[in-house]
């Protein structure tokens, strides 16, 4: 698993480097009010017209989180996404984030038209988990109960037995764990990792990574909290796990807003991607949101903290694939069928922890 999955992730790595430079930065922070005004707009008249809702992440630019909330759309993680889209009486989707939030969208409402402002917008979780050698490997061990993270193709959670996001990946691991069974997961191996440690669950782990969150380092955040030591760390779990020793809160997107609410103190070091500071400020308009450091400030850091696919969300291509309808998610009828499985024991078993919390 080791060699393969190592020669996919380094792949990524270029993919990355090709989409940054191809793209440089997005064009959304630089405009203007009026500008801005003027885009949103146009886009509310054409969500209208085409009986459509935006559905963003969290980790989208601040403008398109924006867009969202003004026309009814909703900002969240992957999992409330999911939901949003199901539910929603709009026939169209516009998904704002990367594919495989597309895809769970698509597989959860295949009724509706799902789009995305770009279809080349993707996770280096989701590239360095290739079908073929996650079958393999799944298929050597027959005996163990297939978990995925949400940020994999519809191929691969075909394959699973469970979804899970970070919101619920805990709970659903100590679910499996109390039936005894023995579990593979897939792809984030810090998150995992983390898993593994709070719930002593028989794992084996898939050795994939979060290129934003791999750059956060413990060290660069003891250094921070030197000079704040006032302030609290939150942390999110696909950091590595020195990363996530010096938390005081380690959560999902959402939890990790809630654990801003919470938490006594002003001023709060964050290490996960900067697009959560949109909503995270609104929930606490009062207290100091610092980014934690990330590994570079050199070369190859252009992409730190902030997901270069998740910056490719932009105003114009969410006008554009409206007008033109030219990005549109399909996934086959029948793995969609079987993706489905696994997911809606995820959205069930979620749903009933929420009823009981
Ligand atoms: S932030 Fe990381 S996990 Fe999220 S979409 Fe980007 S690469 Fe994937």
């Amino acid at each position: 698993m080791n060699n393969a999955t190592n020669l996919i992730a380094n792949d990524a790595k270029s993919i990355v480097q090709a989409h940054l430079d191809r793209l440089g930065e997005s064009k959304d922070s630089h405009l203007t009010e009026e500008v801005k005004q003027e885009k949103f707009a146009q886009i509310k008249a054409e969500l209208e017209k085409q009986n459509a809702v935006l559905v963003a992440h969290y980790y989208c630019d601040p403008e398109v989180q924006e867009l969202a909330e003004l026309t009814g759309g909703c900002v969240s993680d992957s999992l409330e996404m999911a939901r949003f889209g199901r539910d929603h009486p709009a026939k169209t989707l516009v998904v704002a984030g990367v594919k495989f939030m597309g895809e769970t969208s698509k597989i959860l409402s295949p009724e509706k038209t799902v789009l995305m402002p770009t279809l080349e917008a993707t996770c280096s979780l989701d590239l360095g988990c290739p079908v073929d050698e996650f079958t393999k490997f799944c298929d050597e061990h027959p005996d163990y109960t297939v978990v995925v993270y949400a940020n994999t193709s519809a191929a691969v959670k075909a394959r699973a037995d469970w979804v899970v996001t970070s919101s619920c990946a805990v709970e659903i691991i100590e679910h499996l764990d109390s039936l005894g069974e023995k579990i593979i997961w897939a792809p984030d191996q810090h998150l995992g990792r983390y898993i593994q440690k709070k719930t002593g669950a028989d794992m084996l782990l898939w050795d994939g990574s979060c290129i934003v969150h791999e750059e956060f380092r413990a060290r660069g955040i003891e250094t921070m909290k030197a000079l704040y030591p006032d302030a609290a760390v939150l942390v999110h779990p696909e950091s590595p796990e020195s990363v996530i020793e010096v938390a005081d809160a380690v959560g999902s997107t959402s939890q990790l807003i809630k654990a801003a609410e919470t938490l006594p103190h002003e001023r709060l070091i964050v290490a996960t991607d900067r697009g959560i500071f949109y909503k995270m400020q609104q929930a606490v308009p009062n207290k100091i949101l610092i980014e934690a450091p990330t590994a570079g400030e050199g070369a190859t850091c252009r992409s730190c903290a902030h997901c270069p696919w998740m910056a490719m969300n932009e105003l114009d291509g969410i006008l554009e694939v409206l007008q033109k309808k030219d990005q549109e998610i399909f996934v086959d009828s029948a793995l969609a069928t079987r993706a489905k499985l696994p997911l809606d024991r995820m959205l069930s078993f979620s749903a009933a922890l929420k009823q009981q919390n």
